[in-house]
């Protein structure tokens, strides 16, 4: 038998595993709300929306923070003492701030400079720090860069989003909605509509219907200035845009891991549309959403209107990525909007 190659590396991988297993054990799953709409629940059109707001860090980037460290570590690409870099504006760097603090690892979120306050205070309330950049085509490399200055680990999450969840099922977002959703009157979704931001959401959800071999198709709400909807139509990986308004969705290159064989379908919404429908789905639930939920929230009705056209019944369901309280000075603040997305 040959002994691991450094004992104390292995008794730390054991217990950084162990502290992120036992924080999973300590969590709840998080709800799925039925929300009649009327015109849509008389003709037998249900909607449902599972709500990733409740995580302890506000959105569903909890649940990758958790899979992209867990597959850091289970690669043997983190150690003891190690600094932890990300790229993102926002969500996913508010998530791996809460997991490094966990393991005690120092956390740098690589952003652009435009980042709002309210981010950059939850990022540091975790015990991360920020490193800003210019331009937002500019965190890659400086990621890159920063990783090799301090010996760190870069998690790339637009590389890696799509393959550190187990997609076959047990515990992922997957699994959990067609778990919730067994007992109502239409249990498999006719469309499941997700926006993209690294892709990875609705990778994990196309790979799960495909092998569990649900009826269930995977829609994909994009805002507009996103690059995914014209590579979805072409596959070209070399295309590049303006880049999405709304936050945690859009991009303006294509990301490895955004998967373009598992969307069945890809709807372009404007992003007055999505303000629009994120303050409509507010009301309905009696609380704020953020913009991105709106973004789907659109796309849904335009899904929902299809099938009522062609007599069709059915359960579309979306995900609620995030608090409406994020973004109270900006997306439902009507100085904000009319100043930021003016009528044309
Ligand atoms: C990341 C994000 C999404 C998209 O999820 P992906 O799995 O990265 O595609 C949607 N909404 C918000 C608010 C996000 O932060």
């Amino acid at each position: 038998m040959s002994k691991p190659p450094s004992p104390a590396r292995g008794d730390w991988l054991a217990q950084a595993i162990g502290r992120i297993e036992a924080d999973f054990q300590r969590s709840a799953d998080t709800h799925l709300i039925a929300l009649p709409i009327a015109g849509f629940a008389d003709v037998g059109i249900d909607f449902y929306f599972k709500d990733e707001s409740t995580h302890p860090t506000g959105s569903l980037k909890h649940r990758l923070a958790r899979s992209l460290f867990l597959y850091a570590l289970c690669n043997g690409w983190l150690s003891e003492g190690q600094t932890v870099i990300e790229a993102s504006s926002g969500s996913t760097a508010v998530s791996e701030a809460y997991f490094a603090r966990l393991l005690g690892l120092p956390f740098i979120a690589v952003m652009p400079r435009s980042t709002s306050a309210e981010k950059i205070a939850q990022i540091e309330f975790y015990g991360g720090r920020c490193h800003f950049v210019e331009r937002a085509a500019e965190v890659y490399d400086a990621s890159r860069q920063l990783a090799r200055e301090t010996g760190g680990h870069y998690m790339d999450q637009f590389t890696y989003a799509e393959r550190a969840t187990d997609w076959r099922g047990n515990n992922n977002i997957a699994d959990s909605i067609f778990t919730q959703m067994a007992h109502e009157r239409h249990p498999i979704p006719h469309w499941i509509v997700v926006g993209a931001g690294t892709g990875g959401t609705s990778a994990t959800i196309g790979r799960y219907v495909r092998y569990h071999r649900h009826v269930s198709r995977v829609c994909v709400s994009d805002p507009a200035g996103s690059v995914f909807a014209d590579y979805w139509r072409t596959g070209d990986t070399t295309l590049t845009s303006s880049g999405s308004r709304i936050e945690g969705i859009g991009r303006p290159r294509v990301e490895a891991s955004f998967i373009r064989e598992l969307v069945d379908e890809l709807l372009t919404v404007s992003d007055r549309d999505s303000i629009a429908a994120m303050r409509d789905l507010s009301a309905h639930l009696g609380r704020k959403v953020g913009p991105s939920t709106g973004t789907s929230f659109h796309a849904m009705l335009q899904l929902a209107g299809a099938m009522k056209t062609n007599g069709m019944q059915g359960s579309l369901l979306a995900l609620i990525c995030d608090s409406g309280e994020r973004y109270l000075n900006t997306y439902h603040n009507d100085a904000w909007v009319s100043q930021n997305f003016p009528l044309a």
